[in-house]
């Protein structure tokens, strides 16, 4: 009898564990799914290429960060772009994927983020040229992240139009370490971006907001554009996906940083939201339509407080799915 009830105790113990544990792992995916969908509502038709990058597109899980050469240069027809005059005082040079604004002033131009090395010259100096602009007038340029697509045209302006070249700490810092990723030389260390603080030329200002996470010295920035003389307010995420070593402490920064420029966002009323990829804000579909922009209608980029809020929750919630995803193997 008293075996029998051990028996019976011990089974209904590896039940009760069983249940316990597979209620956990239940409760752990309804939490997963609540943050997939609120970013799935939060995406709406405005963020949908950043709704399926961080949400939906299978997992590309780096362990460590790989310090790697450039490989050859695509086709040109895979990136070639023509530049566009955006807003009064933003002008887009950047390829058919990857975004360069260039913020003119009455003191000269800004420019954010400078592609890659095989292809800023024809974009950003061409570019420039063909709006009707010096390239020589860069005073300053701003690097969202040390990644090539993003920073591979800083060494050029640097040494030929003498811009002074801003960017997170900790990115200068993995340019000075990296040997194989500068194959063509890499740029001097000069401005260390400052959370909060303003780069300021001419009229302008654009203040920096730092956001770790994408990498640890990532910027984003706030700034005003003007659309046919009318102030508007850009929120510009400086760095999106996840490729990033996969660890809860890696995304607690990135998650961090979304909350920080959703604040920063909405303190400064912006109603624009800019990234550096057309897949997370539709730049050059953008671009399109405002050719054919009739007078009175909006402008394509001016998505209001309430969407450029909703952007954030995607970047934030796709993050947390990730995160818990990341607990969940680990027990
Ligand atoms: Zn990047």
């Amino acid at each position: 009898m008293k075996i029998c009830a051990n028996k019976v105790s011990a089974a209904l113990f590896l039940f009760s564990s069983l249940w316990v544990a597979s209620a956990r792992a239940q409760n752990a995916a309804d939490a997963i799914d609540a943050h997939l969908v609120a970013a799935r509502n939060a995406a709406g038709f405005d963020f949908t290429g950043t709704l399926a990058r961080l949400c939906v597109a299978p997992r590309a899980v780096p362990g460590v960060l790989r310090d790697e050469a450039p490989g050859p240069p695509p086709a040109r027809d895979t990136w070639f772009i023509e530049p566009a005059k955006v807003f009064d005082n933003l002008y887009f040079v950047g390829s058919k994927i990857h975004s360069s604004w260039a913020l003119t002033t009455s003191g000269g131009i800004i420019l954010i983020d400078t592609l890659f090395t095989y292809n800023s010259e024809e974009e950003i100096v061409g570019g420039l040229k063909k709006l009707g602009f010096d390239p020589a007038k860069i005073k300053y340029v701003i690097i969202s992240h040390a990644h090539a697509d993003h920073v591979g045209g800083a060494k050029l302006l640097q040494d030929r139009y003498g811009s002074r070249i801003v960017m997170g700490g900790p990115d200068w810092d993995s340019i000075e370490k990296s040997v194989n990723g500068y194959p063509a030389g890499k740029p001097k260390r000069d401005i260390v971006a400052e959370d909060g603080e303003k780069i300021t030329l001419g009229d302008t200002a654009v203040t920096i907001i730092t956001t770790p996470g994408h990498t640890p010295g990532t910027l984003s920035m706030i700034f005003t554009v003007k659309d046919n003389g009318k102030p508007l307010t850009v929120a510009y995420s400086g760095g999106t996906a996840f490729n990033f070593p996969f660890t809860v402490a890696n995304f607690d920064t990135y998650i961090k940083s979304q909350s920080k420029m959703a604040a920063a966002a909405a303190a400064a009323n912006a109603t624009i939201l800019m990234s550096n990829h057309s897949e997370f804000d539709s730049a050059t579909t953008k671009i399109r339509m405002l050719a054919s922009r009739k007078p009175g209608e909006p402008h394509p980029f001016e998505l209001g407080k309430e969407a450029v809020a909703r952007y954030f929750v995607v970047a934030g919630d796709c993050a947390q799915a990730e995160k818990l995803k990341i607990e969940q193997q680990a027990k």
